[in-house]
């Protein structure tokens, strides 16, 4: 039996894992099918603290992971199919095998929608983001016209902010008014950098020849009429929600998904911790992960020294 198991190789997974190495627990880390989580979908990660020239979200990735291995953290390419939080030891089925654990820490991040539009996924990185506070402030956005494709409160929050780099934020939206609560659909329309472009979908992100993008295809719902807006930069907030299903059931989410933590980083059963964006609608960055997968850590630790005396 382990004495902990990290579901999930994001910044959460990773630092639990070093945390829990070093307290000699000699943990498992199960990757999922993204190792190293959503980081490694990025070029350059610049509010990281200690990296003053940015770094690569692949390398961070891997250097988390060398150093939690340093101290001993085992891992596993695998998927989690399946809990069994009902009794102890936890199961958990990994691609068809099962795995007993004492402790076990949640880390399985969110995960954003797509358009999945021509040029998405071609031009991610290269002007296609789904995080304002992660990628806004780079160069390529500066000065520039941006879009935002969303109408909720998400969409809103990223073009608010986005009024502080771009020269305009077109927030294109599928319906004729915003699906924001109200105060956030007042303050985003009485912005004067935002520009709405109402009854509208993005057909086609541009220009992959270029390899970077200068546009957005738009097609008028309405009217069937099409046109192109040009941007530096699209930033899609048109839904996320958490990687939760495997735990329904057994472990307390709110109505979106999320998990609930209650005391410090545990969820309704004891012994099962959570940590990182699958329990933060509000955060969802990759410090705030990694401090959260450090008290799930800590947690745990604590939770293993108090049942085995
Ligand atoms: C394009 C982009 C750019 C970003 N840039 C920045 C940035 O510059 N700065 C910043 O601070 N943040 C950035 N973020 C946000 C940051 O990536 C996340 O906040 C952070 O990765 C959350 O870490 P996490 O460990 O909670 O989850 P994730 O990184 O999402 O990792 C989740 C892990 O769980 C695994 N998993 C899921 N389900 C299962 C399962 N059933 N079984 C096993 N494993 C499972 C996955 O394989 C994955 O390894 C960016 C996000 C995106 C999408």
């Amino acid at each position: 039996m382990e004495n902990v198991v990290i579901i999930g190789s994001g910044c959460a997974g990773w630092t639990a894992a070093l945390y829990t190495a070093r307290a000699n627990l000699q943990p498992l880390l199960l990757t999922g099918h993204q190792p190293g989580g959503l980081l490694t979908t990025t070029s350059i990660v610049e509010n990281f603290p200690g990296f003053p020239e940015g770094v690569d979200g692949f390398e961070l990735m891997t250097r988390m992971q060398k150093q939690a291995e340093r101290f001993g953290a085992k891992s596993q390419f695998g998927l989690v199919e399946a809990v069994d939080f009902s009794g102890k030891p936890f199961v958990l089925t990994v691609d068809g095998e099962k795995v007993e654990a004492e402790t076990v820490i949640i880390a399985t991040g969110a995960s954003h929608k797509h358009l999945g539009v021509p040029g998405e996924e071609l031009l991610e990185t290269k002007g296609v983001t789904y995080c304002a506070t992660c990628d806004g402030a780079l160069p390529l956005f500066r000065n520039q016209p941006l879009v935002v494709v969303g109408g909720g409160d998400s969409a809103c929050e990223e073009a608010l902010y986005l009024t502080r780099f771009g020269s305009t934020v077109h927030l294109v939206h599928r319906r004729d008014s915003l699906r924001a609560s109200k105060i956030m659909a007042d303050r985003t329309l009485a912005n004067p950098k935002i520009k709405p472009v109402w009854d509208s979908a993005v057909t086609e992100i541009v220009d992959v020849k270029q390899d970077r993008v200068t546009g957005v295809k738009l097609k008028n719902l309405k009217t069937d009429v099409e046109s192109t807006l040009p941007c530096a930069g699209v930033f899609i907030a048109i839904g996320h929600g958490p990687n939760t299903e495997i735990f329904k059931g057994q472990i307390e989410t709110d109505p979106n998904g999320f998990i609930i933590p209650r005391r410090g980083t545990m969820t309704n059963v004891p012994g099962v911790f959570v940590a990182g964006d699958c329990a933060d609608h509000i955060y969802r960055q990759a410090i705030t992960a990694a401090g959260a997968g450090c008290a799930a850590a800590i947690d745990a630790e604590r939770f293993l020294s108090a049942a085995n005396h």
